[in-house]
């Protein structure tokens, strides 16, 4: 087959199944042109011809005014774009429920959620709408809707993708991943789209060969489970058993498991809950009617951008807007982001010692299956479960969910996180995994 007849393929599969999924919230129109290897991006990434609207009426029309580096690479590269996929507003929730134009829903299970932010780019891979898909990951939006989805979710080291052209949130965590099938696409996704770039100066000048063939052998591997992460109340008996025959598969392969205790993982949540909102706060200041998004009329200035942004903004961005315009105060700024710098700096190093023994953490990708649409409406309770991904971006470390297996018909992951630039190794480890 032709490349020009894969992309007709899945351009055919999204018209019969994105009704039902709404994993796109855009799609490019097909012509017999389309010679090369199709993909899909989140709608937070650049790419000429397409709007990036984050999921939010503040952006709904707005076109991006030239591609990411990421869409840059990957048309490079003999790249077609096939769409924009749906997301929670701005990348803030697990769910996608906090998009403006609707959730997407879980192909293992129509009722539920795809997980999120990166919900739309985990379903279409999962549903076979794409072959891949990029998402971001700022505190688990690629990792948690691929163990959601049964696909695989990675997030690189800090600085290994180019972030230009993706739309900010917390730049300190943000990192841009791959969601494929398996470990072997992920490694070539990231042969394409790493590496150092001068329009993003976190980018490092750390040449990382993802150009392998990944062996998935396990032997002599020690892994390390953060006792903390065993024993938090909100994770699900039964996940929690799946987990744990997934540690006995993997001890079978000759690799080590052991339990061990990292105490500053007890507050990565409260920790992540203060930096990203802070970031995101500053970060969402631009879109104030001026500069950008729908302007509102009003008689001065103040009017003006607060009913802008009063009309554009949803309430989970609005919160967050709250909490971190509120931690960064002169007032609170000690008492609050301070106090989750040091703790962030805590942890960096709690993880980097453990690291140091061990190859890899493991834990589970997340503490239950995907929930029914509209089940949780409580926030908190939704912050409360990025327990397990949010350390490798408060690290900066490389981190991947693995599909492994099912709970009451639903998938669940296990997650690997390494020490920086280790990012090949945990591909060649959950080559073993999965
Ligand atoms: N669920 C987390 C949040 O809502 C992570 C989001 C993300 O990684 N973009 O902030």
């Amino acid at each position: 087959i032709s490349l020009g007849d894969t992309y007709k393929f899945y351009r055919e599969r999204i018209d019969k199944y994105n009704n039902e999924l709404n994993a796109f919230l855009q799609v490019r129109t097909f012509s017999e042109e389309r010679q090369g290897f199709p993909y899909a991006i989140k709608d937070n990434i650049l790419a000429v011809g397409t709007r990036t609207t984050c999921a939010s009426r503040i952006l709904e029309n707005y076109d991006s005014p030239y591609d990411a580096t990421v869409t840059q690479k990957l048309n490079s590269k003999g790249g077609q774009l096939l769409g924009k996929t749906n997301m929670d507003e701005f990348a803030m929730g697990s769910s996608t429920e906090n998009s403006a134009f609707g959730p997407s829903r879980n192909p293992w299970d129509l009722n539920r959620i795809p997980g999120g932010s990166s919900g739309g780019s985990a379903a279409a891979v999962a549903a076979g709408l794409a072959p891949f898909a990029l998402g971001s990951d700022t505190g688990g939006s690629v990792r948690q809707p691929a163990s959601m989805c049964g696909i695989v979710g990675f997030k690189p080291t800090y600085g290994l993708v180019s972030r230009y052209g993706l739309v900010a949130f917390a730049s300190s965590l943000d990192q841009i991943g791959p969601m494929t099938r398996c470990s072997q696409d992920a490694a070539d996704v990231m042969s394409m789209i790493s590496g150092h770039d001068s329009r993003d100066s976190n980018t490092i000048r750390h040449a990382l060969s993802f150009d392998t063939s990944l062996g998935g052998n396990l032997k002599g591997l020690k892994f390390a489970v953060p006792s903390e992460m065993l024993s938090y109340p909100g994770l699900d008996e039964e996940v929690k058993e799946k987990f744990l025959s997934i540690t006995r598969d993997i001890e079978r392969s000759g690799a080590d498991v052991e339990v061990i205790s990292v105490p500053s993982v007890e507050y990565a949540v409260a920790t992540y809950y203060l930096i990203a909102p802070a970031e995101a706060s500053s970060n969402l200041s631009r879109y104030d009617g001026i500069r950008f998004g729908p302007r509102q009329q009003s008689e001065d200035y103040e009017g003006l951008t607060s009913k802008s942004r009063d009309r554009g903004f949803g309430k989970e961005v609005k919160r967050r807007i709250l909490l971190g315009t509120f931690t960064l105060s002169a007032t609170y700024y000690d008492a609050y982001y301070r106090k989750a710098l040091k703790t962030r700096r805590v942890m960096a190093g709690e993880l980097s010692k453990v690291l140091d023994e061990y190859d890899f953490i493991l834990n589970p990708s997340s503490p239950v299956v995907a929930p029914r649409i509209g089940e949780i409406n409580d926030p908190l309770a939704y912050y409360l479960m990025d327990i397990y991904t949010i350390p490798a971006n408060v690290a900066g470390l490389p981190s991947i969910s693995v599909p492994a297996g099912f709970v009451n018909g639903m998938p669940v992951g296990v997650l690997i996180t390494g020490k920086r630039f280790s990012d090949v190794s945990i591909l060649d480890a959950a080559k073993g995994i999965e």
